[in-house]
C-alpha cells in the first residue's frame, strides 16, 4: 500500500503580506486555482483564494486543514488569475490583496455567490383606508403612488421609510410585490440622436482592430468633439456580435447618466456599469453577470479591468491619458496599462482613445507597438476652436481677468452664447496674506498654505482635512490689512456676478458638486442653452459636451510650465486642450483665450497653433533628452516617517542596495510637500533602461524591506510607473 501523502494547498489571503499560506486539503476536497475557500486564520476564519494546488508541504510544521469551499467553481477564472498575478508582480503589490480586488465586497467577506433578489413594490390600494395614526404608512403609500414604476425596497429605505412600514402595508394588501423593475426610459434628447457617421469617422472605423483578428492595440487620436464616443458605439454595434463581452473604461467623472444613456440607447440591457458609487448588492449582481459570461457591455472605471470576464471580446479605454486610471495608493496599478495586458492575455483588441494621448501611448504608436488611427475633424458641422494667447504681464486684472477677456465674455453673452472660465483652484483665494507684516496662514500639519473659502468663512488645507474659521484680522499682528491673494473659483464667480448681473454664473468644482446628482442639475441647466457663464476647475475640462459654449477663458496657464514634476507640462497642455475643446462643439465656432505671463514659451506657442501632435513631439524630444519615461522605466520608493531624517535614512539604505544592483537612483529628496498631515515624506526615484531588470531588482528590494525591522511609524511604498514625481 502506498503511504498516505497529505495534500496541501497554498492560499492567498486579503492581507498586506507578500506571502501565501499553506493548508492541508481534506481527503474529500478537490480544489482548483482561483476557488474561494474558508480557512482558519489565527483564532478566526478567513476567506481565501486557492493560489496553488500541488504545493510541496513544508517540513516540520503542523498545518491546519482548509475548512470548506465556498463554491465548486473558481471565483477567479484562469485568465483573470493570470492577469492579477502579473499585476502583483509588475506593481510589486502583495498577491493576496491584488486577487481580492477582483471580488465584490460580499464575496471578500465570505458571503455566498448568489444574487440576493431584490423585492420591488407597487402601490395597489387607497391610502384612505389607513387609520388616522398610521401617518408614515400613509405617506409611504402616497409616495409609491407618485413613483413612475415599481420601486425596490432599498430605494424605499433610502427615501426615509422602514422595512416594517413596507411589511405593514403588505399585510393590509395595499402594496404588491412586482418582480420586474420598470425599464428606465432613454431620455428624448438622446433618443433623437443617432447620427450617421461622417466619412472621417467611417474611415477610422475601418482601421479599428476587430475581435476576429486577436490581439492588436490601437491608439485612436481624435480631436475633442470629433465623435469618438459615436465611433465606439458604431464599432461595438458592428463588430462585437451578440454573444461577446466588451469592456469600456472611462474616467470616473465621465460616467454620467448621459454617457450611460447613450450606450443604453444602442444596447439596452446589455449595458452594465461599474464605479465607486455602487452598493454591495449591485456589485455582486454585476460581478455574477460578468463571471457567468453573459454578453454584457461593461462601462466602468479603473477597477472594472480586474473583473472576471470569461468571454471578453474587446476593450476600449476612453480618455486614455486621464490620470485617474492610475490608482494613487495601495495597489498602485494603471487601469489603462492593465487593460492592454489583459487584451494581450485574452487575445482580443484594445483601443485607446484620446484627444490628448499620453506620452507613453503616443510613443508606443510611433514605435509601431500600437497602430495610430486619427480623427482630425470635428463631427457634425462643428469646427475646432481658435486659440489665442493673451499676455497679461503688464495688464491690470480684475479678479484675475484682463480687460480683453471681460470684453470677450460680454460679447459672447450679448450674442446669446455661453462662456466658460477655467480656474485651477477651488475656494476663494489660495492665500490669505497680511499686507502689514507679510504673514501668510499655513496649515499647522502640512507644508502648505490654507485656502480661503469665503462661502463658509473657512480656511482649509487641500492636502489634509485641517480647517479653521477665517478671520478678518491678521492672526499674528492683528492688522486689518489681511487680504486674499490669487484666484479661486469662488472669487472669480463673485467678480463675474458683479460684472454681469443679468447672466447666471454657474460654479463647477468639488465644493459645488459634492451632493449626489448636483452635477446633473448643473449640466441640465447649462444645456438648456440660455446665456450663462460657467466657472470651474479641471472638472469642466473632462468629456462634457456643452453645445452652446463658444468662448473659453483660461485665467492662468502658467502653473505647470516650470514645475519640478516632469509630467507637469504634459498635464497642463492636456488640460488646456481638453478645456479648449469645450468651445464651439455646436454649430457656432469657438474661441479660446489663454491668459499667461509667458506667451513666448515654446509649448504655449505650439499650443496656439491648435494641434496636439506637434506639441507631443516636442515634449517627447525633451523626455528623450532627459532620459525620462517613456524612454526609461521608472519607479519611486516613497517613505513617510515621524521625522524627515528617519525617512531619508531609510531611503539611503534602499539607495545603496539599489546601486549594487546596477539601478540608477535620483535622490533621496523630500517630497514636494515635505510634511503632510504631520508625516515627513521623502522619495527615491529609480530608473533603468531595462524594464525587466528594474522589475527584478524591485522585487528583491521589496523582499529585503519586508525582512527589515523598521522604526515604528515609518512606512514605505513602491510606485511603479508613477504619475507624480
Ligand atoms: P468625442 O467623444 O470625440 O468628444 P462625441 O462622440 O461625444 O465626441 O461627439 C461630439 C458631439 O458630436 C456629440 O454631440 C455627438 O452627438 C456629435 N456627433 C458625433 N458624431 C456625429 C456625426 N457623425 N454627425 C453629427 N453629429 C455627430
Ligand atoms: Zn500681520
Ligand atoms: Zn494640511
Amino acid at each position: 500500500m502506498e503511504p498516505h501523502v497529505p495534500r496541501t494547498a497554498r492560499i492567498a489571503l486579503n492581507r498586506p503580506l507578500r506571502r501565501l499560506f499553506d493548508y492541508l486539503v481534506p481527503d474529500h476536497m478537490v480544489l482548483q486555482k482561483g476557488q474561494r475557500v474558508m480557512v482558519p486564520f489565527g483564532r478566526q476564519s478567513a476567506t481565501g483564494l486557492v493560489a496553488d494546488t500541488d504545493a510541496q508541504p513544508p517540513e516540520g510544521i503542523t498545518l491546519k486543514p482548509v475548512r470548506s469551499v465556498c463554491e465548486e467553481w473558481p471565483a477567479l477564472p484562469k485568465e483573470t488569475f493570470k492577469l492579477l498575478s502579473w499585476a502583483a508582480d509588475y506593481y510589486q503589490h502583495p498577491l493576496g490583496e491584488c486577487l481580492f480586488t477582483a471580488l465584490p465586497p460580499a464575496l471578500r467577506r465570505g458571503r455566498p455567490a448568489v444574487e440576493k433578489k431584490e423585492a420591488y413594490w407597487k402601490a395597489c390600494g387607497d391610502p384612505a383606508v389607513l387609520s388616522g395614526n398610521a401617518t408614515r404608512q400613509r405617506e409611504l403609500l402616497a409616495w409609491l403612488q407618485s413613483q413612475p414604476g415599481s420601486v425596490s425596497a432599498r430605494q424605499i429605505v433610502q427615501a426615509g421609510f422602514t422595512q416594517s412600514q413596507i411589511r405593514s402595508l403588505q399585510g393590509k394588501d395595499l402594496i404588491v410585490e412586482a418582480s420586474q423593475p420598470e425599464p428606465v426610459g432613454v431620455p428624448e434628447e438622446i433618443r433623437n440622436r443617432i447620427p450617421r457617421l461622417s466619412q472621417a469617422q467611417l474611415d477610422a472605423a475601418d482601421q479599428l482592430p476587430v475581435p476576429e483578428n486577436g490581439f492588436a492595440a490601437s491608439l485612436l487620436y481624435g480631436i475633442t468633439g470629433s465623435g469618438k464616443t459615436e465611433l465606439y458605439l458604431y464599432y461595438l454595434k458592428h463588430f462585437l456580435g451578440d454573444r461577446g463581452q466588451a469592456l469600456v473604461l472611462v474616467p470616473e467623472i465621465n460616467l454620467t447618466p448621459q454617457t450611460v444613456a447613450r450606450f443604453q440607447h444602442y444596447f439596452g440591457s446589455r449595458i452594465v456599469v461599474w464605479h465607486s458609487a455602487l452598493n454591495d448588492g449591485e456589485r455582486l449582481t454585476t460581478w455574477l453577470k460578468v463571471r457567468s459570461g453573459e454578453p454584457v457591455i461593461m462601462i466602468g472605471t479603473r477597477s472594472a479591468v480586474l473583473l472576471p470576464f470569461t468571454n471578453l471580446k474587446t476593450i476600449i479605454v476612453d480618455e486614455e491619458h486621464d490620470s485617474s486610471y492610475k490608482q494613487g495608493e495601495g495597489f498602485r496599478y494603471s487601469g489603462r496599462d492593465t487593460a492592454v495586458y489583459r487584451a494581450h492575455l485574452n487575445n482580443c483588441p484594445v483601443i485607446l482613445g484620446s484627444a490628448t494621448p499620453s506620452m507613453e501611448s503616443y510613443h508606443n504608436a510611433l514605435t509601431g507597438k500600437y497602430s495610430l488611427i486619427t480623427l482630425e475633424e470635428r463631427a457634425g458641422n462643428a469646427r475646432p476652436p481658435h486659440i489665442k494667447l493673451l499676455d497679461i504681464r503688464s495688464r491690470p486684472l480684475e479678479g484675475g481677468l484682463s480687460r480683453p477677456a471681460l470684453q470677450a465674455i460680454e460679447k459672447c453673452l450679448q450674442d446669446g452664447q455661453q462662456a466658460l472660465v477655467f480656474v485651477n483652484r477651488r475656494g476663494f483665494a489660495p492665500i490669505m496674506m497680511c499686507f502689514d507684516c507679510g504673514h501668510m496662514v499655513e496649515c499647522p500639519r502640512c507644508d502648505t498654505r490654507l485656502t480661503y473659502h469665503r462661502r463658509d468663512r473657512a480656511m482649509r488645507c487641500h492636502h489634509c482635512d485641517f480647517q479653521t474659521a477665517a478671520t478678518d484680522h491678521c492672526p499674528k499682528c492683528n492688522s486689518d490689512a489681511f487680504k486674499p491673494v490669487g484666484q479661486g473659483t469662488e472669487r472669480t464667480e463673485d467678480i463675474l456676478t458683479t460684472h454681469f448681473p443679468d447672466a447666471p454664473v454657474v460654479r463647477v468644482d468639488r465644493d459645488s458638486t459634492q451632493r449626489k446628482g448636483s452635477i446633473q442639475g448643473i449640466l441640465k441647466k447649462v444645456n438648456s442653452g440660455r446665456p450663462c457663464i460657467l466657472v470651474g476647475t479641471q472638472m469642466l475640462a473632462k468629456g462634457h459636451d456643452f453645445p452652446n459654449v463658444t468662448l473659453v477663458v483660461v485665467i492662468n496657464a502658467d502653473g505647470g510650465l516650470f514645475s519640478v514634476d516632469f509630467r507637469a507640462p504634459e498635464q497642463l497642455i492636456q488640460t488646456l486642450l481638453q478645456v479648449s475643446g469645450r468651445a464651439g462643439r455646436g454649430e457656432k465656432s469657438g474661441e479660446v483665450l489663454i491668459q499667461t505671463c509667458h506667451s513666448d514659451h515654446p509649448l504655449l506657442g505650439t499650443l496656439a497653433q491648435g494641434d496636439y501632435l506637434p506639441i507631443a513631439n516636442q515634449m517627447l524630444a525633451e523626455r528623450e533628452a532627459n532620459l525620462l519615461p517613456p524612454y526609461r522605466a521608472m519607479a519611486i520608493f516613497r517613505v513617510e516617517g515621524d521625522t524627515m531624517q528617519a525617512s531619508l535614512r531609510l531611503l539611503d539604505d534602499i539607495k545603496s542596495e539599489a546601486s549594487h544592483r546596477d539601478i540608477e537612483c535620483w535622490g533621496p529628496l523630500p517630497a514636494i510637500i515635505a510634511r503632510r498631515a504631520d508625516r515627513h515624506r521623502a522619495q527615491l526615484v529609480l530608473v533603468s533602461l531595462s524594464r525587466t531588470r528594474l522589475n527584478r531588482q524591485l522585487a528583491a528590494l521589496c523582499h529585503g524591506l519586508d525582512l527589515m525591522k523598521l522604526p515604528k511609524d515609518t512606512k514605505w511604498a513602491i510606485d511603479v510607473d508613477p504619475l507624480e514625481t
